[in-house]
């Protein structure tokens, strides 16, 4: 039997590696449970496939933070399954996202042992690292041809962006130049892309990351003073609510209305752009009013719905932005399922 724990230096702490190895089947199986209600056929096979060969090509490397390199890819594939919602090809993708990068494994192996689908979004994947490396004059550039990518295959880009959430949450074990250097890629690219393609909660999670890590203090104190009038805010919300929900029922439609507390970027943002105080800052959340009906009778519901919100509060036309008419038709859909 080969000894289960390894001391890498003395002044380093003892890992127990079948601690870490359980750790790391823990984190599989997790992932597999978030992909089950979508998996057909051999794709579990497949996934397991993937994990092994990553787990294996990243075995002897390790995250700075010491922990086992595997974690990452591991952490992808789940925020590419349960916050993007992708399917098979992206999670076997995103478990093997840095091994072409980082170990003698090549494009041409993974073709073989994976197909051309999978070999080509890890080659768009590789491809894109290089891309941010010649400062920023190039990054509009950049961020051209990352978009033409796109139109190839949208999975890169979702697979990248769940990637730099995985790295931005993990940022406090890179050094402070790495850590600026992540955090204005993600804010001048990552973030308007996530915005982009529809990827709400990344984006407002990449901004807030942004923050707490570029100005932590003004991070603390606006999150400090969003916990402080959290009560206040959410019967603020409860009361504003009231009346729309009363007349939506009424319709006959079925509906969800959230109030959402803006991201502690926008709210940044804000108090920068208007110089005024955190107490003046009068849109500190947002209410979002979503409708459960027949595609074909979307558009007729959320005008309703508006119409209801009208009899109520008064709209600001300078703010109005009509997505209902103007909506960007999403190429998205196609690629999410497998
Ligand atoms: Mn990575």
């Amino acid at each position: 039997m080969m000894n289960a724990v390894e001391r890498r230096s003395d002044t380093e702490p003892i890992i127990d590696l079948e601690l870490e190895r359980q750790e790391i089947l823990k984190r599989y199986r997790r992932l597999l449970r978030a992909a089950k209600p979508m998996l057909k056929g051999d794709d579990a096979k497949l996934i397991k496939k993937a994990f092994n060969t990553s787990a294996e090509a990243h075995k002897n490397m390790r995250r700075r933070s010491g922990e086992p390199y595997i974690y990452h890819p591991l952490a992808v594939a789940q925020i590419a399954v349960e916050e993007i919602g992708l399917g098979t090809t992206s999670i076997v993708a995103a478990l093997l996202h840095d091994v072409v990068e980082d170990t003698d494994t090549t494009i041409a192996d993974i073709d073989r042992a994976f197909g051309p689908k999978v070999a080509r979004i890890i080659d768009g994947l590789t491809k894109i690292s290089g891309y941010f490396e010649y400062g920023s004059s190039q990054q509009a550039e950049n961020f051209r041809k990352m978009l033409l990518t796109l139109s190839d295959d949208v999975r890169v880009i979702l697979i990248k962006l769940a990637d730099r959430l995985h790295n931005m949450r993990t940022l406090e074990s890179m050094p402070r130049d790495k850590q600026l250097k992540i955090a204005s890629e993600t804010i001048y690219i990552y973030a308007p892309l996530a915005h982009r393609l529809g990827l709400y909660s990344i984006k407002s999670e990449l901004e807030d990351l942004y923050l707490k890590h570029v100005e932590p203090e003004a991070y603390k104190d606006i999150a400090k003073k969003l916990r402080e009038t959290r009560l206040a805010r959410d019967r603020f919300i409860g009361r504003f609510i009231e009346p729309i929900e009363k007349d939506l029922a009424e319709t006959g439609i079925k509906y969800v209305i959230k109030g959402r507390p803006k991201s502690i970027y926008s709210i940044w943002t804000k108090l920068n752009k208007s110089k005024k105080p955190f107490e003046e800052i009068y849109d500190l959340f947002a209410v979002r009013i979503i409708l459960d009906v027949p595609p074909d009778e979307e558009k007729a519901a959320c005008w309703r719905a508006y119409s209801i919100v009208t009899d109520h509060y008064k709209p600001n036309p300078d703010r109005l932005k009509d997505w209902i008419s103007t909506r960007v038709p999403t190429a998205m859909n196609r690629f999410i399922q497998r």
